[in-house]
Parts: C-alpha cells; structure tokens; sequence
C-alpha cells in the first residue's frame, strides 16, 4: 500500500529525495538559555564547541565519500567565530542556511525585535559566505506568525521548520507562496542522544542502533513512493564517532534500497519550484496562518474553565477562588 497520496517526480526517475541536514548550532544554545553564566560552563562549551571544530570535518569527509551535497543550517554568530568549519563546509559545496543570529527563538521576541535579528542573522551570513541565501530553518522549530513574510520579504525560496505533510508544500500567505521541506521530530537527532542538564535535557541515551532502526522505518515506508527523507541532526550531538559511522551506514542503506535522489534543500525547492511552475505536479497549498489569533473560545467573557481540584476544596469551605 502506497502511504504518499500525492507523490514527487523526482529528478532522474528516483523515487525518494533524501537530504541529511545539519544544524550547526555549536554554543549559540547555551549562551541564549544561560546569557550570565554560559561563560562558565566549560562543560558544555566544550562538548558544543566539538560540533564544528571535530565533527564538521568528520561529517563532510563522509558526505565527500560518497559525493553527495547537503544543507548546513548555521546561526550567523556561529558562522563569524568558526571560519575553519565554514571554509570547509563551503569548501565542500554545501549550501548554508540561516538558523537565526544567536539561536534566538522567533515566538519570545517581539514582531520588530524579530525583523531586526532576522535580517542581522541574514545579512552577515551572505556576507561570510558570498552566497545568496535562500533557506531557513527556525531555532528549534519556532516559527513565528511573522516569519514566513521576513523569508518572503528577503526573497527566501523555502523554509525547513515545519511538518505539516510528506512531501513538500506551499504555504500561501496574503497571496505569496512559500516552499515548505517539512522536517519531522522523528529525524531529529535531539531525542534520541542530547544528555546535557544545561540544556535540560536529561533523556536515557539511545544507541545508534536504536536510532538508525527509527529514522530508517520512516525511509522504507516512503522511498518507493515519491517521498522525502529528512534529517535534523547537529554536529556536536551526531557527529561523534558511533553516530556519525550511522550515517555512512545509512547512505549505503539507502543506496542499496530505493533510487534515491540525495540533495541540498535548496535544490529540493528549486526543483518543486519548476516542476510546480511546468504543471507537472501540484503541491499541497496550505493558507495560512493556521489561526488569525488566540481562539475565541478562550474569551474569558464567554468561557470560564472549571475550577482545579485544590480550588473545588478552598470553594467547599467557603473561600475565596481566584479568578482564572
Ligand atoms: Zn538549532
């Protein structure tokens, strides 16, 4: 049974597009989540920092075995203090994207506190990497209601946030189109293996193994069928030696079982762009925003929620309950 309902043509008769896609986020993180005391904690600069000082290399080595291009999404404060990583990443023919300035969360900023950063983050990194950039990917995840009209402001031809399909769509708002590459958290590699109590995140670590069986069964069931196979991994989570030897297994995986058309996003889009343009396949077209505002159902005017339990006992005895 075939589980795409509206499957790609993709180039050259391949019947899935894979991209192993990379976020380069090395510290930006932790000094976002800990401004005074990121200084501090050598523990967890050092094993961010790995990120693009030791796996880079690593991972781009394994990309060049097999001669494949890819998209490394790189906050541009990353990119001004990481020459070495970005000569090599560009060096290799890698497209880079922009994932924001300081690995800034679009939805905690304000509307023009976002603009600003935005095009801060944009300007500086076509400035580092003499590229036009054309592709984003929001710090983790958190797209804004007012980010896809900065990307489409800026000219940006896709963003890599969302999941809101199998295979690419078209976000269409106020009249004005936008590639969308979903993504899913099922790729990511943050589930699985980041253990970092400054970062709270405290999951059991996964072997690669357990890993490789989860982002591979999400392959099989879409690689015959015109799907997409994205990753979301970060060089200092899965660039380490096991799980970087995971991707090079993967590859030759996917290699050997569907005809895959392994490519940088901006490629992805630029294809759905023309094949979309000819009429040779007609994506999805999501309006959006999803919702104009909060729901009215959550007018306090018309709606009030039940009590909680705690409140339901002061109320039996007579006191006060708060209002919600
Ligand atoms: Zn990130």
């Amino acid at each position: 049974m075939r589980m795409i309902r509206n499957p790609v043509p993709w180039p050259g008769g391949a019947t899935c597009a894979v991209a192993f896609t990379w976020d380069v986020d090395a510290e930006s993180v932790l000094q976002i989540d800990h401004p005074d005391t990121a200084h501090k904690r050598l523990f967890s600069l050092s094993a961010m920092r790995y990120g693009p000082e030791t796996a880079v290399p690593r991972i781009c080595d394994i990309l060049a075995e097999f001669g494949h291009k890819t998209t490394f999404f790189v906050p541009t404060w990353v990119a001004e203090r990481y020459p070495a990583a970005m000569e090599r990443m560009l060096g290799d023919g890698h497209e880079i994207g922009h994932h924001g300035y300081l690995h800034e969360s679009p939805n905690l900023l304000s509307p023009e506190d976002e603009a600003y950063w935005f095009q801060r983050a944009h300007e500086g990194l076509e400035a580092i990497t003499g590229q036009k950039i054309i592709g984003y990917r929001a710090p983790s995840f958190d797209v804004s209601p007012a980010t896809q009209a900065l990307l489409t402001d800026a000219g940006y031809l896709y963003d890599s946030s969302l999941m809101g399909d199998d295979v690419p769509y078209v976000m269409r708002e106020n009249g004005r189109d936008l590639i969308e590459i979903p993504a899913t958290i099922i790729h990511d590699d943050w589930p699985h293996f980041s253990h970092n109590w400054d970062l709270g995140a405290t999951n059991q670590i996964s072997t690669p193994a357990r890993a490789k069986e989860l982002y591979l069964s999400e392959f099989d069931a879409v690689c015959d069928d015109g799907g997409l196979w994205v990753g979301v991994w970060h060089p200092w989570i899965s660039g380490r030696p096991a799980r970087a030897k995971m991707m090079f297994e993967m590859i030759e995986y996917m290699q050997s079982r569907a005809n895959c058309w392994f490519a940088p996003l901006k490629d992805i889009a630029a294809h759905i762009a023309e094949i979309t343009a000819d009429g040779t396949w007609t994506p999805n077209v999501h309006p959006m925003p999803y919702h104009p505002g909060k729901l009215k159902e959550w007018d306090k005017a018309s709606w009030q929620p039940a009590p909680a339990t705690d409140e339901r006992q002061h109320a039996n005895h007579g006191q006060t309950i708060e209002s919600c």
